[in-house]
C-alpha cells in the first residue's frame, strides 16, 4: 500500500530514543539523557522578541519562496564577516531547520540511481534522505587514526561514473571532528576534477573549540561554485522547535531549492524568520556564552571519559558529542543484530542512562554520548557508565 521509496526507510533512532526517554519520565522513571542533540539552552530574548513583535506588527502573511529579504541580508553579512564568503541574495535560501536545506538541496540535486558518497560515520538522517530523493547513498570507511575524517585517497577509491555528489558534515556529528584547511583542499580538489558537488553541512560551525575549521565555500572561487553549504539556527541559538536553517550555493541550484520550496511549504514560518533575524542581528553575546559553556563540559567530559577502562574517544573539536569505542567489551554482550543497539539497550533498562548507538551512524562499535545536557546530568551519565562497564 504505501509507497516503494519507503521500503528501506528506517526511523530516525535519535528521535525515537529521545521520544522514548520522554514517555519514560513522564511515568515518573527518572532517566539521564544524553541521547538526543538539542541544546539544553533556551532561546535567546532578543530572538524571542522579534517574533513576538512579529505577531503583533502582523508580520504573519504569505512572503518570498527564499526567505525574507531582511534575513536573507544577514545571513548573507554573516557569512561575509564570519566565513570570508561573498553571496548574492538571491543564492541564500531558507528553509524549515538544516533538515529542510539538505532535503531540498538532494531534490534539486539528485536523480534516481545518482550516487551520493557518504563517509562514516555519518549523521542518521543522511543515509535516509539520500534514498527518500532515489539516490544511492555509496558509504566509505574511514579510520579511527585519522578521526574518521576522509581522505581524498578514500574518496577516489568511491567514485563512479555515477556519483553526483559528497556529502560532509564539519565539524561533525557524531565525532566533533574538525577538517583543516589543507585537510579540505585535496578533497575539493578531487570533487573538481571529477565534476561532483559538495553539499557541506555545517550546522555546527559556531560550536567549536579550536581556530582551524574553514568553510568549504571560503576556500576559492571553484570550491565555492560546486558546494552547498548548509547551516541552521537549531544548534548555534538553541533554536530547535522554531525550525530554521538555511542553504548557500550557485544561482542555479539556489533558484532550483527556491521552486521546490515554493511548492512543498511555501516558505518557513515568518514569525521564525524574525526570530531567526533577532539571533542573527543581536544576540552574538549569548551564542558564543553557550559555546564557552560547551567547551567547558567538553573539557569535563573528556577528562572523565578517559579514566574509563576498556573505551576510547575521538577527542571533539567541535559540537556537542563524543563518540566512544567500546569494540573492547563486544565478547561480553549477547546480541543478535546490533552490539551497539543491545549495549545502549542495557545501559538504559539496567543504569537509567540513554545514549545513541553507534549502528545509527554506520558504526557499530561505539557509541554516542552528548554533553549539551546540564554538567550535573553528565557527569553522572558518564558515572553510570563506568558502573556499568565494570560491571560486565
Ligand atoms: N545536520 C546535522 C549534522 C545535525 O546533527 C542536525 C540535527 N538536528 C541537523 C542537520 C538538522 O538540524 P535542524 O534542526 O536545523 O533541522
Ligand atoms: N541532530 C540531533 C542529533 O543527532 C538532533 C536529533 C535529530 O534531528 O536527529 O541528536
Amino acid at each position: 500500500m504505501l509507497s516503494k521509496k519507503l521500503d528501506n526507510i528506517t526511523p530516525s533512532y535519535t528521535i525515537e530514543i529521545s521520544t522514548k526517554v520522554n514517555e519514560l519520565k513522564n511515568q515518573g522513571i527518572d532517566i539521564v539523557n544524553l541521547s538526543i542533540g538539542e541544546p539544553d539552552f533556551f532561546t535567546p530574548v532578543p530572538a524571542k522578541d522579534r517574533a513576538i513583535e512579529a505577531i503583533y506588527e502582523n508580520k504573519t502573511k504569505y512572503d518570498a519562496a527564499s526567505g525574507l529579504k531582511e534575513l536573507r541580508k544577514a545571513i548573507q553579512y554573516k557569512l561575509m564577516k564570519e566565513n570570508n564568503i561573498n553571496y548574492e541574495l538571491d543564492e541564500i535560501v531558507v528553509s524549515s531547520g538544516a533538515k529542510h536545506s539538505i532535503t531540498n538541496t538532494l531534490m534539486a540535486l539528485i536523480d534516481p540511481g545518482d550516487e551520493v558518497i557518504l563517509p562514516k560515520p555519518f549523521w542518521v538522517s543522511y543515509s535516509e534522505m539520500i534514498k527518500m530523493v532515489g539516490g544511492t547513498p555509496i558509504y566509505i570507511e574511514t579510520c579511527k587514526e585519522n578521526d574518521f575524517k576522509l581522505t581524498s585517497e578514500e574518496l577516489k577509491n568511491a567514485i563512479s561514473n555515477k556519483t553526483k555528489l559528497l556529502l560532509i558534515n564539519n565539524p561533525s556529528n557524531p565525532t566533533g571532528a574538525i577538517y583543516s584547511e589543507k585537510e579540505l583542499l585535496p578533497i575539493v580538489n578531487t570533487c573538481l576534477d571529477n565534476d561532483i558537488y559538495i553539499l557541506s553541512d555545517e550546522i555546527y560551525e559556531r560550536i567549536r573549540y579550536t581556530d582551524s575549521f574553514k568553510s568549504i565555500s571560503s576556500l576559492s572561487e571553484d570550491a565555492k561554485r560546486i558546494t552547498v553549504t548548509i547551516n541552521g539556527l537549531s544548534k548555534s541559538a538553541a533554536m530547535t522547535g522554531w525550525r530554521l536553517g538555511y542553504s548557500a550555493s550557485s544561482k542555479e541550484i539556489a533558484k532550483a531549492i527556491s521552486t521546490i520550496q515554493g511548492h512543498l511549504v511555501s516558505h518557513p514560518s515568518t514569525i521564525s524568520q524574525w526570530a531567526a533575524y533577532g539571533a542573527l542581528t543581536l544576540c552574538q553575546d549569548e551564542m558564543k556564552e553557550m559555546v564557552n559553556v560547551y567547551e567547558n563540559r567538553r573539557d569535563r567530559a573528556v577528562s572523565l571519559l578517559s579514566k574509563v577502562d576498556n573505551i576510547s574517544f575521538i577527542n571533539p573539536q567541535g559540537a556537542f558529542y563524543v563518540f566512544i569505542d567500546i569494540s573492547a567489551l563486544k565478547d561480553k554482550f549477547d546480541y543478535s543484530d546490533s552490539y551497539s543497539v543491545e549495549f545502549c539497550k542495557r545501559f538504559l533498562e539496567e543504569y537509567r542512562v540513554a545514549i545513541v548507538p553507534g549502528i545509527a551512524f554506520g558504526i557499530d562499535d561505539y557509541v554516542r554520548i552528548v554533553y549539551c545536557a546540564d554538567i550535573n546530568e553528565v557527569e553522572e551519565g558518564i558515572k553510570r557508565l563506568d558502573k556499568f562497564i565494570q560491571s560486565l
